[in-house]
């Protein structure tokens, strides 16, 4: 085995590295989670999730990865045989549509080229069809990590309003949340969909469902089995901060830090880095004379940048190369797209010089493998960011 100096680069698009002041807060003893100090943690968790999700409605945790998450909100809101309208944005709203059938729900698919975002008048077209309101619920993920696209969620918003049409909104913010701007309750969101380890930079283990009105109205009634994942208890629970059943415990330490972390920095700020980090890396992508895969720059993603590869060059032995020589992990393309783009990951703990490090990473890389390119991808990033920075000190001199 060869041994690596230094700190591994987790620039996949999740799990995303996990700064030191979480894994702290993690290493600390289990406490009674029915003990009178747990309630305190699990309610400054509760308000701080809602500033988070930018919501008034509960916020359900569960211990489980963001796919537990996604089955939560299907089985709470339906019965067997509902249709749900989903957008084949890419490889994660595809797994998100198979659950569906296994669940026994119909589902009917808006399909795209994987290379742009959930388009809000196919949508508004197909409701204004469904005149018996058949369709129950609207699944669209807002940043589909295979692709690098971020589907504009107000945009559906108006368009089911503009149909008049009464489906639920499911949106899927696992790779967005905390990184990109969401809005739960602005945007009518019914159910928003969530994990840990990506923009919350904890690891993997924690997922969460905000919950409207609406939907737990539908819940009510809905008919698809369901014990661990019901709402109500785990609402009813979390009103003085505690569960029905055992909660990760040490990760909800780190859940706290995480909110902590993301309000020192203020949401608003964490946005506009994870906007100048990506803009850096489109910058990175058109200089080496790549193709970004997303081709809609209103849905340019700003968590993670898809790269294609060009004619007959193998993306996943550029990513076997890098790791292997600079310790790096970069995403793989998923599905359809496997061995045509490699995914930069931009999210979470990162800055200025996590992003140079990463862009340097590949362009070294494309030049060991004998990828055809052009120099200079890095160096573009880093004069963008200088400009950035000096935009910034310009505003503090200001202040
Ligand atoms: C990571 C991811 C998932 C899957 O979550 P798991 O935690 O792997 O279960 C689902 N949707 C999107 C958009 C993701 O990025």
């Amino acid at each position: 085995m060869t041994f690596y100096s230094g700190r591994h680069f987790l620039q996949i698009p999740g799990p995303t590295n996990v700064p030191d002041r979480i894994l702290r807060a993690i290493d600390a003893p289990t406490m009674d989670h029915r003990g009178p100090k747990f309630g305190q943690l699990g309610l400054a968790i509760n308000a701080g999730l809602k500033r988070i999700f930018q919501t008034q409605q509960p916020v359900v945790i569960y211990p489980a990865s963001g796919t537990g998450a996604w089955e939560a909100a299907l089985v709470n809101c339906f019965s067997p045989g509902d249709k749900l309208l989903m957008v084949e944005t890419g490889h994660f709203a595809s797994l998100w549509q198979k659950m569906a059938g296994k669940l026994g729900l119909q589902v009917e698919l808006i399909a795209t080229d994987w290379r742009r975002g959930a388009d809000a008048a196919a949508v508004e077209a197909k409701l204004r069809e469904d005149k018996a309101h058949a369709i129950k619920a609207v699944c669209v993920v807002h940043n589909e990590t295979s692709t690098g696209v971020t589907s504009r969620i107000p945009l559906i918003r108006k368009a089911i309003d503009a149909a008049n049409h009464p489906a639920l909104l499911l949106v899927d913010t696992i790779s967005s949340l905390a990184s990109i701007d969401y809005r739960h309750d602005e945007w009518g969101v019914d159910v928003t969909v969530a994990g840990s380890q990506k923009g919350l930079m904890l690891p993997p283990g924690l997922s969460f469902n905000a919950v409207s009105e609406k939907a737990r109205k539908a819940a009510q009634s809905a008919q698809l089995p369901k014990s661990y994942w019901a709402w109500d208890e785990m609402i009813a629970a979390g009103k003085s901060g505690y569960f029905p059943y055992t909660p990760a415990t040490n990760l909800l330490y780190g859940l706290h830090e995480a909110i902590a972390m993301l309000q020192e920095e203020g949401l608003q700020q964490v946005f506009a880095r994870h906007a100048r980090h990506a803009e850096a890396t489109r910058r990175a992508v058109r200089a080496w004379n790549l193709e970004i895969l997303c081709t809609n720059p209103e849905e340019y993603s700003n968590t993670l940048t898809a790269v294609m590869m060009p004619a007959g060059q193998d993306a996943d032995a550029l990513r076997k190369t890098i790791l292997e020589a600079y310790d790096m992990s970069l995403g793989t393309g998923l599905g359809r797209l496997a061995g045509k783009v490699f995914r930069i990951g931009h999210l979470g703990d990162f800055n200025d010089l996590t992003l140079m490090g990463t862009l340097a990473g590949v362009e070294m890389g494309l030049a060991l493998a004998g990828v055809p390119h052009k120099k200079g991808g890095a160096q573009t990033a880093a004069d963008y960011l200088v400009e950035c920075a000096r935009g910034r000190s310009a505003q503090r001199i200001a202040a």
